[in-house]
This record gives C-alpha cells, sequence and structure tokens, in this order.
C-alpha cells in the first residue's frame, strides 16, 4: 500500500489540511503528527508507536519526557523563566563556566539556533579583523562545499550549497568555498584571494559535515588546516552546532581530529531540544564590547538550566560511553546490510551516534523511498541528503533499541525492493 493510501484508509484525527491553511509551506512534512514521546519513543495522534532515529535531527539529546530535563524545567518555571540581559542571570553564569572548563574555549556568547551562533562568529570575527588584523577591511570566510551552517542571510551565505541560496540573491560578501577534506584546495585559495585590502581573516568547517551527507573530516586535512591558520593568522572556527554536545562520543567534535580551533558554535542538542545556541571563542579573539552584539531571549534562565541538566546528565550517566558502544553496535549493524544488499549500498560512515548509510549513486532508490516506507515500520529516520539516510538517535538509547531500528529498516528495505520490483 503506498504512503497516500496508507493515511487515507486511517485519516489521522489532527487536520492536516487546517495546519497547511495557516501554516507557510516551508517544509516538505511527512503525513503524521507526533503527538507525545517517552526516551526513544514517539506515538502520532492515531497512536501509532515509533522508535525515534531523528531525535528533532540531533536534538533531544536525553530523549522525550526525561526526568532531569522534566525536574529541571519545572523547578526553573517555578523560579524564574526569563529576565533581560541587562541583568546578571546566574544560570547563564554557571553553564558558561561548564562549557569553558570542558573545552578549550575562554568565553561564551548565548543566542538561541545554530544559525544565530554561526552569524556570532562570523561578526566576531568580522570585528577582529577591522581592528586586530592590520585592520583588514574587506575579511574572507573560507566555507566548504556541501556544508550547511543555517538559514539567515549571512549562514545561508556561508553555507556551501547553491540550492540553498536560489532566488535570496544578492547574497552577504565575504565568503568564498573550497572543497572539504582537499588541504590544496584552500593553500590555494588563500593565495588567490590575498589583494589589496582583502584577504581570509578565517576558516569556517563542520568536524563532520551533517546536511551535507554524514562526512567526517579527516585528521590529516584538519591538521593540514590548523598549521595553514597559524602560520598565516588565520582564525579557524567549527560549526560544532549538530556534532557537539557527546554526539560523536566525545563532548566536541573536534576531539576526534585533535585539532582545537579558536573559535566554536554549538546549538541543537545542546539543552535537549529546548532553544538555545552559544559561540564559544579563546581569549585572544574575544573582541565583543557592550553593544557589539545582542540577544533578547539568549542565554535566559530557563534554557542555560536546560543545557545545565543536559550536560551533567551526559556526565553522571556516563552517556559518552553509551555513545560510543550504540554507535559501533550500529554501524556493525548497518555494515551487514551492506553485505547482504551489495547492489544497494555503498557505505556506512560517522562517530558515536551521527551515522549515515549512503546507497549507491546509480540506483534508482533515493534516501527517502526508503525512510519513507521505514516510517510506516514504526522507526524514523531523516536523509542527509538524497542518497544517504542519517541515523541520529538519542544518546541514551539502549542496545535493544538499536537491534529493532536495524530490524525495522531492514524490513523497510525489503518491502521498498518489493514494492519497486526490484531484487536487491
Ligand atoms: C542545524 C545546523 C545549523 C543551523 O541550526 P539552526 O538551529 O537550525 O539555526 C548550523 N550548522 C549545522 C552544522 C547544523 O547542523
Amino acid at each position: 500500500m503506498s504512503l497516500e493510501a496508507l493515511y487515507t484508509s486511517h485519516p489521522v484525527k489532527f487536520e492536516i489540511d487546517k495546519f497547511d491553511q495557516y501554516v507557510m509551506n516551508t517544509y516538505g512534512r511527512f503525513p503524521i503528527a507526533i503527538d507525545h514521546g517517552k526516551g526513544c519513543n514517539l506515538w502520532d495522534t492515531n497512536g501509532k508507536q515509533y522508535l525515534d532515529f531523528v531525535a528533532g535531527i540531533a536534538t533531544c539529546t536525553l530523549g522525550h519526557a526525561h526526568p532531569s530535563l522534566i525536574k529541571s524545567a519545572t523547578q526553573q518555571i517555578n523560579k524564574l523563566h526569563h529576565v533581560s540581559n541587562l541583568y546578571y542571570i546566574p544560570e547563564q553564569g554557571e553553564l558558561a563556566k561548564w562549557l569553558v572548563e570542558n573545552s578549550c574555549g575562554d568565553s561564551v556568547f548565548f543566542c538561541n539556533s545554530g544559525a544565530e551562533a554561526n552569524e556570532a562568529a562570523i561578526k566576531l570575527v568580522r570585528k577582529y579583523a577591522h581592528t586586530i588584523m592590520e585592520f583588514l577591511e574587506k575579511p574572507i570566510i573560507l566555507t566548504a562545499k556541501e556544508s550547511f551552517h543555517g538559514r539567515t542571510l549571512a549562514t545561508v551565505t556561508a553555507t556551501g550549497q547553491p540550492k540553498y541560496q536560489t532566488h535570496f540573491e544578492p547574497l552577504v560578501p565575504g565568503f568564498a568555498y573550497v572543497p572539504y577534506n582537499d588541504l590544496k584546495a584552500v593553500e590555494d585559495a588563500i593565495t588567490n584571494l590575498d589583494e589589496g585590502n582583502s584577504r581570509v581573516a578565517a576558516i569556517m568547517l563542520e568536524p563532520l559535515q551533517g546536511e551535507g551527507g554524514v562526512r567526517p573530516g579527516e585528521g590529516e586535512y584538519f591538521r593540514g588546516i590548523r598549521k595553514i591558520c597559524d602560520d598565516n593568522d588565520i582564525l579557524l572556527i567549527f560549526d560544532e552546532v549538530q556534532v557537539g554536545v557527546g554526539r560523536t562520543g566525545t563532548l566536541w567534535g573536534y576531539e576526534q581530529l585533535g585539532v582545537e580551533p579558536d573559535i566554536f558554535t554549538s546549538a541543537k542538542g545542546l539543552a535537549g531540544g529546548i532553544p538555545i545556541g552559544a559561540m564559544i571563542c579563546k581569549k585572544f579573539c574575544d573582541v565583543f564590547e557592550p553593544g557589539n552584539h545582542a540577544s533578547t531571549f539568549g542565554g535566559n534562565p530557563f534554557a542555560t538550566a536546560m543545557a545545565s541538566a543536559v550536560l551533567n546528565t551526559i556526565e553522571q550517566d556516563n552517556l559518552l560511553e553509551n555513545v560510543k558502544s550504540r554507535g559501533q553496535q550500529l554501524r556493525g549493524l548497518l555494515q551487514s546490510l551492506i553485505d547482504k544488499y551489495p547492489k544497494l549500498f555503498s557505505e556506512v560512515r560517522g562517530w558515536g551516534l551521527i551515522n549515515g548509510l549512503e546507497i549507491k549513486a546509480d540506483h534508482r532508490l533515493t534516501s527517502l523511498d526508503i525512510i519513507k516506507i521505514a516510517m510506516e515500520e514504526g522507526l524514523l529516520i531523516a536523509p542527509a541528503g538524497t542518497k544517504v539516510i542519517r541515523f541520529v538517535p538519542p544518546l541514551i538509547v539502549s542496545e535493544g533499541e538499536i537491534s529493532q531500528a536495524v530490524l525495522l529498516l531492514e524490513r523497510a528495505i525489503e518491502s521498498c525492493l518489493k514494492s519497486k520490483g526490484l531484487d536487491n
């Protein structure tokens, strides 16, 4: 049965037409509405249960309705949820202290999303260039092709994928793009872009490209980038929005590469699904002064208390260990699927609990074909491009849930191949 037929024969109580009448059509939504969740499970408005390997796109670090989130949220909403950065916010100071003590950074700016955190980093680099780098007039930020940095005008410009930029021109000046994991391309770009009052001031990279297809950065490449930055007085920014906060099995993605950035950004998983963003930098490039940058909601008591609850739980429950072993288990099981369907899949790649299963370029099936059928089977997974299936479950996922997910995925693959009349 097609997905459409399935949902026509079991119409959802939730009225999709009404939703579409009032909400802007900016997402290609799946035709289900999620009602509630617990742990790694979600239930839709029809009562159908799903195993959640999307986790709000790598945000629900502790899954759904986690006791420590409920406790902290209840305590904080009863105490104080929002004031303004006109006053000192103790919860914000506490979170900043934790982040500084547990990273290579020295100070933190808080905002509400990944795009905003990257905007803050871009503004910081520009101020650093104008005030410190021999008063560089036209600083350029180098980013990678296939990267993703957000949807605001500056971050969509930083994003090295034309499909996100079309129709939003003129884009923000001061960005240039290089292929990912290609050191020579960076060296060439730095030479070619050096003229008059314009040169490369910063390089901005994801330690692992998430939206771009779950592509891990190579250690040698990143060590080379670090050296280039040191030799040429270029700032190195890491976008840790998707890979930070334990998702890779280490607290920060850069630990997988053995390279420290000068500036890095965090958001998605930081408060376990409560909106928050953070831009963290080393002392030497902390050039912001009062009035330079701000956010009404940024670092409010509620969001920062929730982030502290997430980070304390990661620590107390030893979740990094869980991420490492569950990640290994998942990659092992996905590898057996590749062995079983060699015409369909080419590779599994990733770190910890951010993994991608790639469909062969010449195969008729797309990631979305399989994802739709998996949803019918009761497994939620997300695409990372047309040929990669992304697995980003909550970091609390259990051994049994990993096995169950791969079982449901295999059922979906079988039914997908059968429905298209393909043998493998
Ligand atoms: C999701 C994401 C962003 C954008 O975050 P928003 O909170 O949606 O603004 C930026 N960078 C990376 C690497 C991301 O995965």
